[in-house]
């Protein structure tokens, strides 16, 4: 069982002039960790400090034509998403920290840790009021929930995308990055864990998911729901701060790498051996996204028994369909997910299996989410 003033002065050039030529990334390392570039606003005593942990993305891409919205290219910096929107300034001071310039497909543990770390020591200061993490819609969540895990604070995180190019026509990305700062710096943001923000809405970086590949709507949680909503760029918050059943912290201070753990996909004819070969690939932990409420084929699920018998590897079972619930299962090699997706169930692991928890320890970490009632 398994961008404002950036914007209308592009739209501007776009009559003079041919748009700017995207800047692409050197190839082929998307993920190598680019220059840190800090940059510090103007500081107004009156308001709160909001520092902005910039990773690439689509928030900070450009397209040949006001009309691309695929296929275009990352490279605008930290300080060109703030100029974008210099109403930011007037909600807060930003600080800026260019910590990778990738699409998110390219994030990798090197920089979750460079920023679950720097963020940490960020917000151990007491003239920071919250962060901005700007990231790549595609694996933001996975980002998101990381950092819910492993940032031990009650400051908010705020981690911000956009699904068009700064250069397209209704471009999302300045305006989520205003609402993300504005939300950053609000203090009823405070204790209600790392949270997402497009197109309005405010999510639970603990369930919010990706549930369109292209349209901008399309953050939130279904089953779960969402935490407030935007109205004139004001957050409006539907609950008192609260903490998903379950959630737990993990100190990262002074980790240098985290485990390898795959996650294998159920599907008809589903090849038994990735389980074994994942292992080989030197896999410490796996987790199936299964189908229905985390079912796999017979000869897979022999397969998966077989590999945990022979290496006592934590196998966790999660569901492919976008909401469910996978139960805790009566055979003992199987840690249920419960409400986690397969990319969350895989964080989770990733970050029991880097504490040293045994198997044992991750089935109770992950019934945590699932108590009885
Ligand atoms: N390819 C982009 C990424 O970095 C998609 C996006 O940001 O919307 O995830």
């Amino acid at each position: 069982m398994f961008t404002t003033l950036f914007l209308t002065s592009l739209a501007l050039s776009v009559a003079a002039s041919p748009l700017p030529a995207p800047v692409p990334l050197p190839e082929p390392h998307l993920n190598q960790l680019v220059a840190r570039q800090d940059i510090q606003s103007p500081i107004n005593a009156s308001l709160p400090n909001v520092t902005i942990f910039a990773t690439g993305g689509t928030i900070a891409s450009q397209g040949t034509s006001n009309t691309q919205t695929v296929g275009y290219s990352v490279g605008l910096g930290v300080q060109q998403l703030v100029d974008a929107v210099p109403e930011i300034l007037n909600i807060s001071n930003i600080r800026g920290y260019q910590i990778a310039n990738v699409g998110s497909p390219s994030i990798n543990q090197t920089i979750l840790l460079r920023l679950a770390q720097t963020i940490t020591e960020e917000l151990a200061r007491d003239d920071i009021a919250g962060v901005v993490v700007t990231h790549g819609t595609d694996t933001l969540e996975e980002t998101a929930y990381f950092l819910d895990l492993a940032v031990n604070t009650t400051k908010p995180i705020i981690v911000v995308g956009a699904m068009r190019p700064a250069t397209a026509l209704s471009a999302d990305g300045p305006l989520n990055l205003l609402q993300a700062v504005t939300l950053a710096a609000s203090p009823n943001a405070v204790g209600r864990g790392a949270m997402i923000t497009l197109n309005d809405r405010i999510g639970s970086a603990y369930y919010t998911t990706k549930n369109s590949a292209n349209s901008l709507d399309t953050f939130y949680s279904t089953e779960m729901g969402q935490l407030g909503f935007f109205i004139n760029q004001v957050p409006y918050f539907y609950y008192e701060p609260a903490v998903p059943i379950g959630k737990v912290h993990f100190d990262l201070t002074g980790a240098e790498s985290l485990p390898l753990i795959n996650i294998l996909y159920s599907h008809q004819d589903m090849d038994p051996q990735l389980f074994n070969s994942s292992v080989e690939d030197g896999a410490e932990g796996l987790v199936v996204a299964g189908s229905g409420a985390g079912s796999l084929s017979g000869v897979a699920y022999i397969a998966a028994e077989a590999v945990y018998n022979e290496t006592g590897i934590p196998i966790v079972s999660s569901h492919r369909s976008p909401d469910g619930f996978v139960p805790a299962s009566p055979d003992e090699f199987i840690i249920a997910s419960g409400f986690l997706n397969p990319q969350k169930a895989r964080i989770l692991l990733q970050l029991a299996l880097q504490a040293g928890f045994d198997v044992d320890s991750i089935r109770d970490l992950f019934a945590l989410g699932y108590p009885p009632p």
